[in-house]
C-alpha cells in the first residue's frame, strides 16, 4: 500500500472515531460525509462542501475524503480537529433560537449557516449576536401584492417590545398591517415562489390565515429576518410560559410546512366536477387555495383527533368517482367529508401518512386555542 493510501484509509478510518461527531456532516448532521475541509478539519456531506468551495480556499479548503490526495501531516490535523472539536469552537454561543440546518432544509438556511458559522464567525464570540437592536428590526423586503401579484419594496418594522411586526405601503403613513406575533408564521418556501430566499408568514386577520410573501435579494439579510422573528418569538414564550426551560420553548418558535402540493377536490354531491387546489398542512391546520401564493385560503381547517372523529382514508365513498387517473382519498372531520384525488399513488400515501399522524397526535393548550380562534 503506497502510503497515500494509507493516509486515504485512515483518514477514512477517522469517519468512525468513537466521539468524534465525523460520522455526520458537521453542519447539517447528513449521514456519512464524502467531504472535509482539511483548514477547518471538519467533515462535510456534498452540499454543504459545495457551499464551504463558495466562501473561498482562503476560509476552507475543500477536498474529497476519497478522490483527492490527503498528506499525513493533514491526515493528523483532521484526527487532532474533527466535527465535535470544531462545534465547540465555531458553535460556542448559537441563540437558542437561531435556526440550525437540517439535510433537507431550503439552501437560504444552509448557506447562512455556513457563512455566519465560519466566515463572519457569529457563534465565538463571548455574547452572542443580536438580530434586535434594542430590540426591534427594521429594514426593506420584497412583498408580494395581494391583486396585482408584483413584489415591491415594504418597510417592516419587528417590534419585541409589543410583540408585533408591522409593514408601511407609504413611507410616514399608518402600518399597512400591524401583525401580532403571537400566532404568527414564518417559513421558507423557494420551491412554491420560485426564489432561493422566498418567505411566507401567515397570521389570523379577520378570523381568516392571511398569507404574505416575501423575499430579500440578500440571503444573509432574510436568514437574519427569520432569526429576529425567532427571537422575538422566544422572548414572547418566555413571558407567556413562565418557568418552562428555553430548550422546550425554542421548540414552538416557528413551524416548516409539514406537506404542500396540488390536490383535486370535488363538492359533497358527487355531481360536481373537479377542481384542483394548492393544499398546505400547518400543523394542525389544512389550508387550501385557488393558487399557491394566494393572500387567503379559500379555506382553513382544523384538525384535531382520532377520537373527536378526524379519520383519512383510501378511496371515496359511494356515488363518488375518483377524477380519471387520480387516486381518491377521503378526509373526515366532525360534520364534513372531503373528497380527494391525487396525481400519484404515491403522493396520495404521502398525504394520508402526514395527515393520520396529525390525528394521532395528542392536543397540546396551545392546539385547543387554535381551535376557536
Ligand atoms: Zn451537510
Amino acid at each position: 500500500m503506497s502510503s497515500l493510501e494509507k493516509n486515504r484509509s485512515k483518514l477514512v478510518a477517522l469517519l468512525a472515531k468513537p466521539g468524534s461527531g465525523n460520522n455526520s456532516c458537521a453542519d447539517c448532521l447528513d449521514t456519512d460525509p464524502d467531504w472535509a475541509s482539511s483548514n477547518l478539519g471538519v467533515f462535510l456531506c456534498t452540499k454543504c462542501a459545495g457551499f464551504h468551495r463558495n466562501l473561498g480556499s482562503h476560509i476552507s479548503k475543500v477536498k474529497s475524503l476519497r478522490l483527492d490526495n490527503w498528506e499525513s501531516h493533514q491526515v493528523e490535523f483532521m484526527d487532532a480537529n474533527g466535527n465535535m472539536v470544531a462545534k465547540e469552537k465555531f458553535e460556542k454561543n448559537v441563540p437558542l433560537f437561531y435556526r440550525h440546518p437540517g439535510p433537507n432544509d431550503p439552501d437560504v438556511l444552509r448557506e447562512q449557516w455556513i457563512r455566519a458559522k465560519y466566515d463572519r464567525k457569529e457563534f465565538t464570540g463571548p455574547e452572542p449576536v443580536h438580530y434586535l437592536q434594542g430590540g426591534v428590526k427594521e429594514g426593506y423586503l420584497y412583498k408580494r401584492g395581494k391583486d396585482d401579484h408584483r413584489f415591491q419594496l415594504r418597510r417592516f418594522f419587528l417590534n419585541e417590545h409589543d410583540y408585533t411586526l408591522r409593514y408601511f405601503v407609504k413611507e410616514n403613513k399608518e402600518p399597512k398591517d400591524v401583525i401580532p406575533i403571537q400566532d404568527m408564521n414564518a417559513c421558507f418556501c423557494p420551491l412554491k415562489m420560485s426564489n432561493p430566499n422566498g418567505m411566507q408568514i401567515t397570521y389570523l386577520k379577520d378570523g381568516n390565515s392571511r398569507c404574505l410573501y416575501l423575499y430579500s435579494e440578500d440571503g444573509k439579510d432574510i436568514v437574519d429576518w427569520y432569526n429576529a422573528i425567532r427571537a422575538a418569538k422566544m422572548t414572547l414564550n418566555r413571558v407567556a410560559f413562565p418557568g418552562t426551560k428555553d430548550k422546550v420553548l425554542a421548540r414552538r418558535l416557528v413551524r416548516d410546512f409539514i406537506k404542500e402540493g396540488w390536490l383535486w377536490k370535488t363538492g359533497p354531491s358527487g355531481k360536481e366536477s373537479y377542481k384542483q387546489r394548492w393544499f398546505s398542512l400547518d400543523d394542525r391546520r389544512l389550508m387550501y387555495f385557488n393558487q399557491p401564493m394566494d393572500a387567503y385560503p379559500i379555506k382553513d381547517i382544523f384538525l384535531g383527533t382520532e377520537e373527536e372523529g378526524y379519520k383519512v382514508r383510501e378511496g371515496l365513498p359511494p356515488g363518488f368517482r375518483e377524477k380519471e387517473q387520480t387516486y381518491g382519498f377521503t378526509l373526515k372531520i366532525p360534520g364534513r367529508e372531503f373528497k380527494l384525488c391525487a396525481d400519484a399513488h404515491d403522493e396520495r400515501q404521502s398525504w394520508m401518512k402526514v395527515l393520520m399522524q396529525v390525528f394521532q397526535r395528542p392536543l397540546s393548550p396551545q392546539d385547543n386555542s387554535a381551535r376557536f380562534r
